[in-house]
């Protein structure tokens, strides 16, 4: 019997002891592919089943069974996972969490409950609706949760800190099949690896989180500036000159032009406030000479739209990325050869972008070190190039194009050691590149990791080892 039929004929078992409203899809089946297709198709894995999880006992049983018929497994939300790190093939399957993808709000209490496969988007709407605040990411097709394990970056940290940092419990299917809870009394020191190294732990099933009254009123402003890249260098240097302070965020990319794809300069410049409040903040960068400006007001369940563009699924997308202290007018122009380098000779990765992700760090700051595994509080900017293709034969060329990408900001950047956050890390880093240089740190994920994973069930995503 081949490897797919073996899976398939193990897989009969299962079916039978899950919910009525979860599936399980075989390739070839109509909805394998939507069900399994990620934001890239780099590297990406290539699993023999996807189990389309209801409940949160579907996602215990379904871990039980693999432990029990020893089938590698990985579980999947939003899939723009990017890492090269998931060694899942035919005889391996996903968990596919999208159907768990419920989202409560107490607005009176402050808090939020996020199911374990509910989308950034589908979190600002439950939020919204309420008249709250949730720290989720800045994508809307991401997984909630999938990027709060990494640490959660968001434009609200600027007010409420990470998504980590907004976690009061959740419950966790570990890799024995139990469902326990996780928070500050109950299993603390695994709360602490959760916090920036959690995909290693267990499937979150369900999260418990701040949610805040909004500010003024969920409307924000949001300013969309074009520049010709002449500018690049006055660009980059009142960027990284910037007082970062609360409300404010911005992406500074190198990227085409709809429709046709012409190389350009965007900043985006986000506000929690008023109009006049962002023109007072962002007053260094409004200084420049944009070709094209659009401001104005913005209701926050829209705050994400503009960056939709990206976030279609299908096609490599092979990701790099480098986190700072501070940014580099020199290596930024030097990025901008190396792209238009890249975009002449694949003039049909004509969406490929290169992002200077700048979030306000000072709440970040005030939350101890001690209380999150998340291990660079003290960085302030994350790089990162994504090259969009479809064609596997550019593959080596992209490779040699990332490894140049992170160089230039290597060389540049004056630190002794790379560093890069996890959920932007591309698979080949370190483990202290990823999880940081502390000893204490690695320690500690280590131990953790020994106690609640030691078969390494959950080690798909830069895995500690
Ligand atoms: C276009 C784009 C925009 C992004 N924007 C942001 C951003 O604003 N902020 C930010 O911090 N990051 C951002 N990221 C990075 C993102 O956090 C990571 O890619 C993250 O891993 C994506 O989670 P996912 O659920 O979408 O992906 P998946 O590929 O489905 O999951 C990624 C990993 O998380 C695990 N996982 C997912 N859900 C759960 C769960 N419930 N319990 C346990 N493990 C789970 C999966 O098993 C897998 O190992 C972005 C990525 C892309 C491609």
């Amino acid at each position: 019997m081949s490897l797919k039929n073996k899976l398939q004929d193990k897989l009969q078992e299962l079916k039978l002891v899950l919910n009525g409203a979860a599936s399980i899809d075989f390739p070839g089946d109509p909805d394998f592919y939507p069900n399994t297709v990620r934001w890239s198709e780099y590297a990406a894995p290539q699993p023999g089943a996807v189990i389309n999880v209801a409940i949160e006992s579907d996602v215990q049983k379904t871990v039980q069974w693999a432990v029990q018929n020893n089938v590698k497994f990985v579980a999947q939300t939003g899939g723009h996972g990017w890492t090269t790190t998931w060694n899942i093939g035919e005889s391996d399957i996903i968990i596919n969490l999208r159907r768990m993808n419920n989202v409560s709000v107490n607005s009176k209490e402050g808090y939020a409950v996020i199911e374990g496969g509910a989308l950034v988007q589908e979190v600002i709407d439950a939020a919204y609706g309420e008249k709250t605040h949730v720290v989720v990411g800045n994508c809307n097709s991401v997984g909630a949760c999938g990027a709060m394990l990494g640490g959660g970056f968001s434009r609200l940290q600027a007010n409420y800190s990470m998504s980590i940092d907004n976690i009061i419990s959740v419950r966790l299917v570990t890799a024995t099949g139990e469902i326990i809870t996780v928070s500050a009394t109950e299993n603390s020191e695994l709360l602490w690896c959760l916090k920036g190294a959690g995909h290693n732990f267990g499937i979150v099933t369900s999260a418990v989180v701040n949610a805040f009254p909004q500010i003024n009123g969920g409307m924000h402003w949001e300013s969309t500036m074009v520049f010709l890249p002449d500018h690049i260098e006055e660009i980059t240097q009142a960027i990284n000159d910037l007082d970062m302070g609360e409300g404010m965020s911005i992406h500074y990319a190198f990227t085409g032009l709809p429709p046709f794809g012409f190389p350009a300069i965007v900043v985006e410049l986000w506000y929690a406030g008023t109009p006049a409040a962002a023109q007072k903040a962002f007053a260094p960068i409004f200084k420049l000479s944009p070709i094209h400006q659009e401001s104005g007001p913005i209701p926050y369940n829209k705050i994400n739209a503009v960056l939709d563009r990206g976030q279609y699924k299908g096609g490599f997308k092979p990701t790099w990325s480098v986190a700072l202290e501070k940014l580099d007018p020199t290596a930024a122009r030097d990025l901008w050869k190396h792209f238009l380098n890249f975009r002449l000779r694949h003039p049909s990765s004509k969406n490929s972008v290169v992002m200077f992700e700048c979030y306000a760090f000072g709440k970040v700051r005030q939350v101890p070190e001690n209380t999150a595994s998340f291990p660079w509080r003290n960085l302030n900017f994350h790089i990162c190039a994504s090259l969009f293709y479809t064609d596997p034969a550019i593959d080596n060329d992209a490779i040699a194009w990332g490894d140049k990408f992170r160089q230039i900001l290597q060389d540049a950047s004056g630190m002794r050691q790379n560093k890069v956050y996890v959920n932007y890390a591309t698979g080949d880093e370190s483990l202290e590149e990823i999880y940081g240089y502390d000893e204490d740190r690695l320690n500690r994920l280590r131990a953790q990791k020994a106690v609640w994973d030691p078969e390494g069930r959950f080690s798909h995503y830069h895995p500690i080892l």
